[in-house]
């Protein structure tokens, strides 16, 4: 039988998965010999058995957690139970990976009538006694046994009216006694400490699978079986009066990434005030004023611990009567900005090397550098000032409630979310919105450490604000008034609050990140390209380090206004000739912007892709557009209408579209690649060195390419005779049926290129029609039929394996094809970890999302752990 309790000093932070990121921490720190509070750590693989049998904990269980409590109570000197000298507990979840906020505690387990009446005799102090019980009281009753935490609340505040109480402090021992009396009345508890610790242990491995568990686990995609540890922990008290005190900690400042002590403490508190934010903390300095020698321990502490785990640490510390201890340490979350600056500072210092660097930094990271931020010049009326919590800028309109928030943002309303703080039940609204603002909490507050997780702007401890949620208003310490729906702007760099829209710049890079990127270019193998048809799209993704264009749809060329009218006239033409005039009147703005896009890639590869949607898409779709057309060029309503009824499709997605418009109107393919070459040959006529790579989509075997490749080569070869110049130029086709993948040994001596087209190819694996996979993929993913929408990240089973066998398949018949994707896939990073596995070439996605893809492609090479 394996061993399921181990005590804190019996591993080590090599034990995530066994012990959780909590237990294995504490297990470390004590082995450090920092001064924790001793306790057992309840094995991860205890929670997958508890849930094996039905939500049963394992027979020797209690046997053997209370061997290890009999060592904790001779290590703390105090008994479970022993009203002459109690030890009080707490109980914590922990998983293998951190999930801050999403699981469910106990604090002062062991707590009953007859201990609250013998405390006081150990610590004289009543008070103290009666407020630790009336937590316990109101923890359990939550944790436990599922009553709603509000009554409690709402007691509280009608006993403090009565009595003339406003603050927690205002209250004395007989008032919590008093609390305590009311509470009882609400439930019924166990009085029995072990029967209390059983309940508790049960609650926390089955918090595991609540409803915002899920949600956390869904968002950060961590796998449901790992399951969490219970880590059980002799209690230490910050409320203990004016000598103790609660905090958290960051070795250096999770905001900015500046190496510098950052933290924040309440005196004469428990650490779940600081961590909720019910009372603004004070800055870390005035622990330094007010306890030194408490100060010092806790600096050093931090200092040594960041060297021991080569990282910026999370510390939770709490002082009683003076004394000092550790309660937690943690990889700290942090913003973009900070993860970029910390990785690239700890390689300067020598701490971690490069390729550990890039292993520390995340999408949504890199996304912050990407992402606007408010216009430092534009005029701004502060109307609120609070703490920056979050970097960015957002406007929205006011919602109050997380599921307001959902509502609006359904039909992509940006929206602001306003309120007091928040707790892990508003985490649905939180990830709708464009901002979060809090009146009260620090920057460790639950709405500063998601949103910067999340990287969402945010402003906590915003205290000017009154918020009336009943009535939707919201009224600023100056008397201005904001009420729901109002639009908004948070500056989460800042902290400010403003009216209206205020305008935002382009997210700006730092050195840090160029830094970090040119590292990451130095250790990737896969080559990173964009999709972008515009010259001012291609410009930002060479500006963000594409190297190349690896798919230029052209018929987002022809959408454009002072073209549609050509591109439908030549659709609806009732001869060939008629046809070839338009064709030929279409050539120029195919070569202009063609041109365009040569300059702007100049020395890189424009994979350039044949018109590939049905023809239909491009006539009008309403009856006042189509008169308006005919009117335009010379057609009858009528002729239109026909010709558009014929073109009507009942399954377009699988109908008349790629290189089949090719088979059936070579001419416009071949003015296609007449303007391509010809742009290409004129644009390196102007000093540029053009790439172009003609992509034929959709196909399905040999023979489509081989008739394709004689038109497009028919078309290279009279734009090189006109001018007499020749370019390099490649072939190549998209993978996008499954067809083409099984027969891509047949395909291969055709083309020079491959490039997974995996939109097209995940509806036709699946048979799931993009178009209409909104209406059934929400459902599909909360029945867990699917994982993952494999839209959004490449399925590596059925979509993957068509990928991996086209690959082998052609390179056993031809050497030197090259290999991309530039199906959204390409700019998912578990995609592109996908990608550098089976050999490709390149991967392409939106500029923006090009350092991400870069950053990807590196880690994916440099291989290790994934921060978290
Ligand atoms: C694809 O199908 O993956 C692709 C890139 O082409 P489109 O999205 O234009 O169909
Ligand atoms: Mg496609």
């Amino acid at each position: 039988m394996a061993k399921r309790v181990y005590l804190f000093n019996e591993g080590s932070k090599d034990d995530r998965d066994l012990l959780g990121g909590k237990g294995a921490n504490l297990c470390e720190m004590t082995s450090m010999g920092l001064p924790v509070p001793y306790g057992f750590v309840i094995t991860t693989p205890t929670c997958r058995e508890f849930f094996e049998a039905g939500n049963k904990l394992p027979r020797h269980l209690q046997t053997e957690y209370n061997v290890a409590m009999k060592l904790v109570e001779e290590k703390m000197g105090g008994g479970f139970g022993d009203p002459e000298n109690p030890l009080l507990f707490s109980v914590r979840s922990g998983a293998p990976v951190s999930m801050p906020g999403m699981m469910n505690t106990i604090l002062n387990l062991g707590m009953n009538d007859v201990i609250a009446e013998g405390l006081p005799r150990k610590t004289n102090n009543p008070r103290f006694a009666y407020d630790s019980y009336r937590r316990f009281i109101q923890m359990f009753a939550d944790v436990v046994l599922g009553v709603d935490g509000h009554q409690f609340e709402a007691e509280l505040d009608s006993y403090k009216q009565a009595h003339g109480k406003t603050l927690d402090t205002d209250m004395e021992a007989e008032d919590w006694k008093a609390i305590v009396d009311i509470y009882k009345e609400l439930v019924n508890f166990p009085q029995e400490p072990a029967v209390q610790l059983r309940q508790a242990i049960e609650a926390v491995f089955l918090s595991w699978n609540t409803p915002r568990a899920i949600v956390y686990r869904e968002m950060h995609n961590i796998p449901e079986t790992i399951g969490t540890a219970v880590c059980v922990q002799a209690m230490v008290f910050g409320n203990f009066g004016d000598t103790s005190g609660s905090g958290v900690a960051f070795t250096r400042n999770p905001s900015t990434g500046e190496n510098e002590f950052f933290g924040e403490f309440l005196v004469n508190a428990a650490g779940e005030d600081v961590v909720a934010g019910i009372r603004t903390p004070e800055p870390i300095s005035k622990l330094e004023q007010e306890m030194p020698a408490v100060y010092k321990e806790l600096f050093e502490t931090q200092q040594r611990l960041e060297n021991h785990y080569s990282d910026m640490q999370d510390l939770e510390f709490t002082i009683q009567e003076g004394k000092f201890y550790m309660l937690q340490t943690r990889s700290g979350k942090r913003t973009g900005r900070a993860a970029v600056k910390i990785a690239v500072d700890m390689v300067t210092e020598g701490q971690i090397d490069e390729k550990e660097a890039l292993m520390r930094v995340t999408p949504e990271h890199v996304e912050s550098f990407l992402h606007p931020m408010v216009d430092p010049n534009a005029k701004r009326d502060v109307i609120a000032s609070g703490l920056p919590a979050s970097p960015g800028g957002a406007t929205g309109k006011v919602v109050f409630s997380a599921d307001e928030a959902v509502e609006v943002a359904a039909d992509g309303t940006p929206v602001v979310l306003v309120r007091r703080e928040t707790t892990p039940e508003d985490i649905h609204g939180m990830k709708v919105a464009q901002g979060i603002l809090t009146e009260l909490g620090g920057m460790t507050s639950h709405a500063a450490v998601v949103a910067r997780g999340m990287g969402v702007c945010a402003i906590t401890g915003c205290d000017a604000l009154s918020i009336d949620y009943a009535k939707g208003m919201v009224t600023t310490a100056d008397g201005v008034v904001f009420n729901r729906l109002d639009t908004i702007t948070l500056d989460g760099s800042t902290g400010d609050v403003m009216l209206g829209d205020i305008p935002k710049t382009e997210a700006s890079s730092s050195d840090d990140f160029q830094t970090l990127l040119s590292w990451a270019d130095k250790y990737r193998r896969l080559k990173v390209r964009a999709n972008a048809e515009t010259p001012a799209d291609a410009a930002k993704a060479r500006e963000l380090g594409a190297e190349g264009i690896g798919l230029c749809r052209t018929e987002h060329m022809f959408f454009e206004a002072d073209r549609i009218d050509l591109m439908r006239a030549m659709i609806l033409s009732d001869n060939k000739d008629e046809r070839q005039g338009y064709i030929d009147q279409l050539y120029h703005f195919q070569k202009a912007d063609m041109k365009a896009l040569f300059e702007v890639m100049h020395d890189l590869p424009v994979t350039v892709r044949l018109l590939d949607p049905p023809l239909h898409e491009f006539l009008p779709h309403n009856e006042e557009d189509l008169q308006a057309l005919a009117g335009r060029i010379n057609k009858s309503a009528d002729s239109i209408r026909e010709s558009a009824r014929q073109l009507a499709e009942v399954n377009p997605m699988l109908g008349f579209r790629g290189c089949r418009l090719s088979i059936l109107y070579p001419e416009i393919t071949q003015m296609q690649v007449e303007a391509i070459i010809a742009a290409a040959i004129e644009a390196a006529e102007d000093g540029h060195n053009p790439y172009p790579e003609i992509m034929i989509p959709l196909v399905i075997n040999v023979r489509e390419i081989r008739l394709i490749t004689e038109i497009i080569e028919r078309g290279i070869l009279k734009a090189m005779h006109e001018k007499q110049i020749s370019i390099p130029y490649k072939i190549g086709t998209m993978m996008e049926t499954p067809r083409a993948c099984l027969g891509a040994k047949r395909l291969a001596p055709a083309v020079e290129f491959m490039s997974f087209g995996t939109n097209d190819l995940t509806q036709m694996t699946y048979g799931f029609s993009r178009d209409d996979v909104g209406k059934f993929i929400p459902a599909y993913l909360e029945k867990k039929i699917v994982d993952k929408d494999p839209f959004v990240s490449l399925d590596q089973r059925a979509v993957g394996r068509l990928m991996k066998t086209a690959i082998k398949d052609s390179k056993s018949r031809k050497k030197g094809i090259k290999y991309g994707i530039c199906g959204e896939h390409g700019g998912d990073p578990v995609s592109i970890q996908f990608c550098h596995e089976i050999g490709l070439d390149y991967v392409s996605c939106s500029p923006f999302r090009v350092p991400v893809a870069r950053i990807a492609a590196a880690q994916a090479n440099v291989g290790g752990d994934l921060p978290e």
